[in-house]
């Protein structure tokens, strides 16, 4: 069993004309199966193309063709809007499909437009994709990147509010330390690899790293040759990517987020999810324990998920009892305003010497 925390699939087979069960890119429900997929997300990418004008009703087209798919495929797929969702999936030989957004040009600089992404059931979101936009700058804009602009912040706290999964790849390392400043809740890097490995800027610093770990967060190993390794990428490289992020601590937050469908090339014998075993049977030959092998394959994601989605259960349920007091306090207020409005507590005085009846003198 596996899982794996990004993919590209739906905007890609949206664009084909082509269809989530079956297709010729790197990934399908087909292929998902057989390699004993768990949960996967499928992310609604917003192409730079999109990112100054139409990103939302672009981020719309690719949510429709989701539950477009979603619908078909009832029987094989269960949506995962709450931390429940993943353990009923797995008990109900489903996989998990958790929606979420590549690319926060889709808000367009509104708060209210994440909150109905959020009700379309959107459950995670990483805040810029290599640009800047709205919310902050990209790893694509350089050594001056800047960090979170005030509605990134606004963003992020809205999000920790929701229990949706902030997602920090693609994200300026500028943005990366404002977020982990500002976040209250864990975090994660959802398909990024070591940069002291491979000196891409899309991967992460020792120093980056470090905090996830700290935070109890996720990082999901990417296959993208380009962030794998320097010259031609070899499993053996996914492999090196590993035993570096174990050194460093990751044993409890690290799992894959291959990028399936969003990248041009991978390593060496790897087409697509369908050799997803040959990469499980390369770990299990470096000697994991089969505790430490479920953690890299899916738990420590699964973990995470429900982590920041219990938050998000923790807030509703004190909200309910918030709501619930305040309504009640109302109430009586309500009450106590009716009965002294009619039946007012009448006091019989004593009648003074002036409204007293004269008393009658004889003539
Ligand atoms: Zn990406």
């Amino acid at each position: 069993m596996f899982s794996d925390a990004h993919c590209d699939t739906i905007s890609r087979i949206l664009d084909k004309d082509q269809n989530l069960w079956s297709n010729d890119g790197h990934l399908d429900l087909k292929r998902l199966k057989e390699q004993g997929c768990a949960l996967q997300f499928f992310a609604a990418w917003i192409e730079p193309q999109f990112e100054k004008y139409g990103a939302l009703a672009r981020c719309i087209d690719i949510i429709d063709k989701f539950y477009i798919e979603l619908e078909v495929n009832t029987e094989h797929l269960h949506l995962i809007e709450k931390s429940s969702d993943v353990d009923f999936a797995i008990e109900n030989n489903k996989i998990g499909a958790l929606l979420s957004i590549e690319g926060g040009s889709a808000l367009e600089g509104k708060l209210s437009t994440l909150r109905m992404l959020y009700k379309f059931g959107v459950r995670a979101m990483t805040l810029t994709w290599n640009g800047r936009n709205e919310i902050a700058d990209g790893i694509g804009e350089g050594d001056r990147a800047g960090g979170l602009s005030k509605f990134g912040f606004d963003v992020v706290r809205e999000m920790n509010n929701l229990g949706m999964i902030v997602d920090v790849s693609h994200l300026s390392e500028r943005g990366f330390w404002d977020v982990a400043q500002c976040s209250s809740h864990a975090f994660i890097a959802s398909h990024s690899n070591a940069k002291t490995l491979c000196n891409h800027p899309r991967n992460l610093t020792n120093e980056q790293i470090a905090e996830i770990v700290k935070r109890n967060g996720f990082i999901g190993i990417n296959l993208y040759s380009m962030f794998l390794s320097e010259s031609d990428a070899k499993i053996s490289d996914i492999m090196r990517h590993i035993d570096y992020f174990m050194s460093l601590g990751a044993e409890d937050v690290l799992g894959f987020g291959a990028d399936f469908d969003g990248v041009d090339s991978l390593p060496e014998n790897i087409c697509g999810i369908g050799d997803m075993q040959k990469i499980i049977n390369e770990l299990s030959k470096i000697g994991y324990s089969d505790i430490v092998l479920n953690k890299l394959l899916y738990s420590n994601l699964h973990r995470a998920i429900k982590q920041i989605m219990k938050i998000q259960k923790k807030n509703i349920a004190f909200c309910t009892v918030f709501i619930y007091y305040i309504s009640m306090i109302l109430f009586l207020v309500k009450m106590a305003i009716y009965f002294a409005a009619n039946f007012p507590l009448r006091v019989v005085a004593e009648p003074s010497s002036m409204d007293r009846p004269l008393p009658r003198t004889c003539a």
